[in-house]
């Protein structure tokens, strides 16, 4: 039995070695990520599924590595935010997407807003503020077109701190989401307390939508919602049923596979309706 679990020990501190590896390979690699052009930004439409009109579109990064190809956002993120690169990753974002902005006006609406994902710790880095207005004034931005994401980790700086940055970026003209609302820390007193517009109900919360789950939690995200006059919209809808779901209990704003995948900005482009 000692020898089983010596040999287990092993294989596994063996596995995790392996990932050590590759975090380590992953985070080289991310050093030259933005000087070789290898990130790209994709967005996702946001539709109101009552009128049918495309209300917005998130902002999501994509790396296609000249090593390795394609690596999803959901193994290097963490990653980068692990050790700090995801600070700069995010001003390149900011920019590109602020550039983006240039060739998607033309054909976006007046309540069109483009939601960029701004991880915990670029809102918490000091330079935050400044860099973001110089992006602004280097693209002559109209900031009532982007929404930032911003996650309920946020609030473990404390809500003073949080909230003077929020009031910044309000005052700005940016609107806030609280990303993945109710997968994280957070408390309604909290949350109440906050300067904020939106909740996005995560995917976790729709996937297995009618199979394993009744649906509740979304409707009890989409309740608090209007209870403290918060829009709300809903992430990782894939089917006609989800979408009937959410519109009975009061979420009308979707984003998912329903509508689009995310799609590289002159695809986007085309899906817009001609205005
Ligand atoms: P997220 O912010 O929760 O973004 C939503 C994710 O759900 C995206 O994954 C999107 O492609 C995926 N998704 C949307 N609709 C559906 C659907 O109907 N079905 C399924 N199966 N998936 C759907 P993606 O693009 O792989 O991004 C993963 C995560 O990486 C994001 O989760 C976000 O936390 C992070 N991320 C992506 N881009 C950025 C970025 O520019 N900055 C930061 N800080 N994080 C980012
Ligand atoms: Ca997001
Ligand atoms: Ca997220
Ligand atoms: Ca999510």
């Amino acid at each position: 039995a000692i020898e089983t679990q010596g040999k287990y020990y092993l294989y596994f501190d063996k596995e995790l070695k392996e990932d050590i590896q590759n975090e380590y390979d992953i985070k080289l690699m991310l050093n030259k990520a933005i000087i070789y052009g290898e990130f790209s930004i994709n967005y996702q439409p946001q539709v109101n599924s009552k009128t049918g009109d495309v209300i917005g579109a998130e902002a999501l990064l994509r790396w296609n590595t000249k090593k390795l190809g394609p690596i999803s956002p959901a193994v290097f993120i963490p990653i980068a935010e692990r050790t700090g690169q995801i600070v700069e990753i995010g001003y390149w974002v900011i920019e590109r997407v602020f550039k983006d902005y240039e060739s998607l006006k033309e054909k976006i609406g007046k309540n069109f807003r483009i939601s960029i994902n701004i991880s915990a710790m670029q809102f918490n880095d000091e330079n935050f503020l400044r860099r973001i207005k110089e992006s602004i004034e280097k693209n002559k931005i109209n900031t009532s077109y982007f929404e930032l994401e911003i996650t309920e980790s946020l609030l473990l700086s404390g809500l003073k701190q949080v909230n003077e940055k929020l009031n910044e970026l309000r005052k700005l003209g940016f609107t806030i989401a609280i990303d993945d609302f109710g997968t994280g820390y957070s408390s309604l007193s909290y949350i109440k307390q906050l300067n904020i517009n939106k909740l996005k109900i995560d995917r976790t919360f729709i996937k297995d939508y009618p199979n394993n789950d009744d649906g509740e939690i979304a409707d009890i995200i989409t309740n608090i919602s209007y209870k403290l006059k918060l829009d709300v919209i809903a992430e990782g809808v894939e089917t006609e049923e989800q979408i009937e779901y959410l519109k009975r209990k009061g979420c009308y704003l979707i984003q998912g596979y329903y509508y689009s995948k995310p799609l590289a900005k002159d695809e986007f482009l085309e899906y817009l309706p001609l205005t």
